[in-house]
């Protein structure tokens, strides 16, 4: 009896021990599958994250994407210079969505003025001058590189003002235009929705596009400006005239003024060549032109139009005006005398004009010139020195 009790005992203590062992391996197996749960969690909480962060990286990449095509198609087009910072202002805030834009551009004594803008103040514009040497500007001026406010900090160890905090505008980022090496505009973003590290390769695109837009425009602009210009005289030639005919009669025609012109011819020039030689000609040349450009009104156009002729587009001039202020500038040319060098004596240099008046005496560029030429043949032909009204175009001998 005793044996069993004692196998009875032994069998309640075995199934006691079995049982407590039991519940303790339990408990330590469900503490590990909480652990692991939790790190499970923990990678699971990473991982939306991450796909979080790639898909607006996806997001900002795909729509920058979509952004790019009409960005270099928008700066391909052919701009005037001095549109393109408005143009660039505008592209620059649709990228990076950014509150405040301001760009300014570099003057000759290497000061910058801001001149656009979206989201500052109207006033800045034209007025808000920057020193190039302080702050994120003076670091963008200096490496030519893009700037972000964060790294200008790590740098730094504190953020160094500009002149744009000082006016109010802390930005996110100051952008360099560098055209040959020379920084010629500066943008400043502020208040920027997205990530301005992450869009830093954008925005660099962005400036070197804009810079790329500048250099051709300005190119082009100085192409132009020789095609148009005389260099002997400095004054506009018959291309530039012929082109600002079509711009001032279009004017003429909307405000219902006259237009006119005046064409003058320099009496015996080739005995002038011949006697004096070529360089007193061309100086004699180059007197009359600023003869005519200092007598001539701020919104007349002197052209030199060709060898020995010279031309002057009034505008709002009639007939009676343009006869009085040609024949007006004839008589002073005359009384004006020029100094020959190794020449004791001045010599006397006089002129011949026409002049016609639009639309009565022609409609076209062509015809105008003609009428007038008409009459400095006329002048010509009745002794020289003298400006003859208009005269009918009639077939030369
Ligand atoms: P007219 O009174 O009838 O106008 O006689 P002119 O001698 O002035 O006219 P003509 O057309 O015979 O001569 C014009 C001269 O102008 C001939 C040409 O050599 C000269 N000429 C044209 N361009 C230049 C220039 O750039 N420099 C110089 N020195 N002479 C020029
Ligand atoms: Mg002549
Ligand atoms: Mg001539």
């Amino acid at each position: 009896m005793p044996d069993l009790l004692v196998g009875a005992v032994i069998c309640v203590v075995a199934l006691g021990v079995g049982f407590l062992s039991g519940s303790a391996y339990r408990a330590s197996d469900l503490r590990k599958k909480g652990e692991a749960l939790e790190e499970l969690n923990a990678k699971n909480r990473d991982l939306s994250r991450w796909l979080q962060e790639f898909k607006d990286i996806h997001a900002r990449d795909s729509e920058i994407a979509t952004l790019i095509p009409s960005m270099v198609r928008r700066l391909a087009e052919r701009h005037p210079s001095d549109a393109l910072p408005r143009l660039a202002v505008r592209l620059t805030k649709e990228l990076f969505k950014t509150a405040q834009v301001a760009l300014a551009v570099a003057k000759k004594d290497g000061s910058l003025l801001v001149t656009e803008g979206v989201g500052i103040p109207p006033a800045w514009k034209g007025t808000l001058a920057l020193s190039p040497r302080d702050g994120m500007i003076g670091e963008a001026m200096r490496d030519k590189i893009l700037v972000l406010r964060e790294e200008h900090v790590a740098r730094r160890g504190r953020p160094e003002l500009s002149d744009l905090e000082r006016a109010g505008m802390v930005p996110d980022a100051v952008i360099p235009i560098v055209v040959e090496e020379s920084v010629v505009a500066i943008l400043a973003v502020a208040g920027s929705a997205g990530r301005m590290d992450r869009d830093r390769p954008f925005a660099s695109m962005l400036a070197d596009l804009v810079a790329n837009a500048f250099q051709i425009s300005l190119a082009i602009e100085a192409l132009e400006q020789r095609a148009m210009t005389d260099p002997l005289t400095g004054l506009y030639n018959r291309a530039y005239l012929a082109d600002r005919f079509l711009v001032e009669s279009r004017r003429a025609r909307n405000y219902g003024f006259p237009m006119s012109v005046a064409l003058f011819d320099i009496d015996r020039f080739k005995m002038i060549n011949d006697r004096y030689g070529h360089p007193t000609g061309d100086a004699v040349l180059r007197k009359l032109a600023s003869f005519l450009r200092e007598r001539a009104r701020s919104t007349d156009v002197v052209v030199r139009y060709g060898g020995e002729e010279f031309a002057i587009l009034m505008a709002t001039a009639d007939s009676g005006v343009v006869f009085e202020q040609a024949d007006r500038m004839r008589a002073e040319f005359e009384k004006t005398p020029f100094v020959v060098p190794g020449q004791a004596d001045p010599i006397r240099v006089t002129i011949s004009g026409g002049v016609a008046t639009y639309p009565k005496d022609g409609q076209t560029f062509t015809d105008l010139i003609a009428v007038a030429d008409a009459g400095l043949y006329h002048a010509k032909e009745n002794g020289r020195n003298q400006v003859s009204g208009p005269r009918p175009v009639e077939l030369r001998p």
